[in-house]
């Protein structure tokens, strides 16, 4: 046994539920961790004997942000790219087959070595937790490489196999979800929790809602969980199919009709959106209304989408501060949204919250609230506190 115990917080944001915006927000806490758990919360006047105190010096302490969207998996950039797009050129999807032809050409070292720095620059801004996609693979060997990469960092890996339909099946698509659905599939399942697609119309280079659900339903036979990228370009399809197929989450939401609010409130409890407000900012594309959803009873999720295309940021702390600034969302609301919501959105109940019995992923503010996480915003003030050290 390893115990510590956690004083001096100034704030303690629980995200359990309770209170204003559901953040469970406690003062003159203290919080007792034991191998890696949280082991008890309580009044700081009157812990529990623990091995070792660490004394936050009145700094906010909050659940570690999870990210539960990212692309992690690639060698090469697309600065290019996204200057010719704050240029005027739209994104329409194309730009992934530049980074699969880097991916695929990278040794396995490169790619361990970028995937490695990329979940530490992660952890220096807060987040403890980050769900990896395949994806810039699209070959079996190469989507198994990246899965087995991402493996190494954490539980948390998703099969996107179905990204784009890569170049050299242009002509055929359909064999390309043969290969997805079969013997791709079969290789990426034994290294992957969940398999999602890339659903959308306005690309020439993702897929249909026919193949979309032949990619999930074809996932969930080989004992996946669902997760779909829908309604990023336009009004589409993946809403509705995520929620008829029961997918955890549903992300972009970008352009949402009322019907998608509506079936998105109906899955409460179920679906998941996942809101991606780096990529809105990445692709000056318009931002989805978020208070818009909460007020319609949805669940609502907040994670990055690191990717080189439309959005290489992995600051959790960005997002937050977008989604304040631009989806409506208060202060409070965003941070349960990048906690207790992604961790939601990846049916997991033992992290994205400061309870007896979830992990001990804490993260730490150079602040005395979590406030300053959007009001502060572009200041580096939150950082994943390293209780070995
Ligand atoms: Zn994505």
């Amino acid at each position: 046994m390893n115990s510590t115990v956690v004083t001096g917080i100034g704030e303690l944001v629980t995200a359990d539920g309770s209170g204003a915006d559901r953040l469970g927000v406690r003062s003159g806490a203290a919080v007792v961790v034991e191998d890696g758990l949280v082991a008890w919360v309580g009044p700081q006047a009157a812990p529990p004997a623990a091995d070792r105190r660490v004394d936050v010096g009145g700094r906010a302490v909050l659940p570690g942000f999870v990210d539960s969207h990212a692309h992690l998996v690639f060698a090469g950039d697309r600065g290019d790219e996204f200057a010719a797009r704050m240029a005027g050129t739209p994104y329409d999807g194309g730009g992934i087959g530049v980074s699969v032809a880097a991916t695929r050409a990278a040794t396995d070292e490169e790619l361990r070595a970028l995937l490695a720095a990329r979940v530490a620059e992660m952890r220096a801004q807060g987040t403890t937790t980050v769900e990896v996609k395949s994806g810039y693979g699209l070959t079996i060997e190469d989507e198994v490489r990246a899965l087995r990469l991402a493996r190494e960092v954490t539980s948390e890996t998703t099969f996107l196999g179905a990204h784009v339909v890569p170049a050299e099946y242009a002509a055929d698509r359909a064999a390309y979800v043969d290969l997805v659905t079969g013997p791709m599939l079969e290789a990426a399942a034994p290294h992957a929790r969940w398999v999602d697609v890339f659903c959308e119309p306005h690309s020439a280079h993702a897929f249909t809602a026919d193949e979309a659900r032949a990619v999930l339903v074809a996932g969930r036979e080989a004992g996946l969980g669902l997760r779909v990228h829908g309604n990023q370009l336009g009004p589409g399809p993946g809403v509705q199919l995520a929620v008829e197929l029961g997918a955890a989450s549903v992300d972009h939401c970008t352009y949402l009709s009322p019907s998608d609010v509506d079936a998105l409130a109906d899955a409460a409890g179920t679906t998941v959106a996942t809101l991606l407000p780096g990529v809105e900012f990445s692709t000056r594309s318009p931002y989805p209304d978020a208070a818009a959803l909460l007020r319609a009873g949805v669940d609502i999720a907040l994670a990055t989408d690191c990717n080189p295309g439309t959005c290489y940021s992995s600051s959790m702390p960005f997002v937050i501060a977008l989604a304040v600034r631009e989806m409506g969302l208060t202060p409070g609301q965003a941070v349960y949204a990048a906690t207790a919501g992604s961790a939601r959105s990846l049916r997991r109940d033992d992290l994205g919250r400061i309870a007896v019995g979830a992990r001990a992923d804490l993260t730490v503010l150079e602040a005395p609230s979590h406030v300053h996480l959007s009001y502060r915003a572009g200041v580096p003030i939150a950082r994943a506190l390293d209780l070995d050290a």
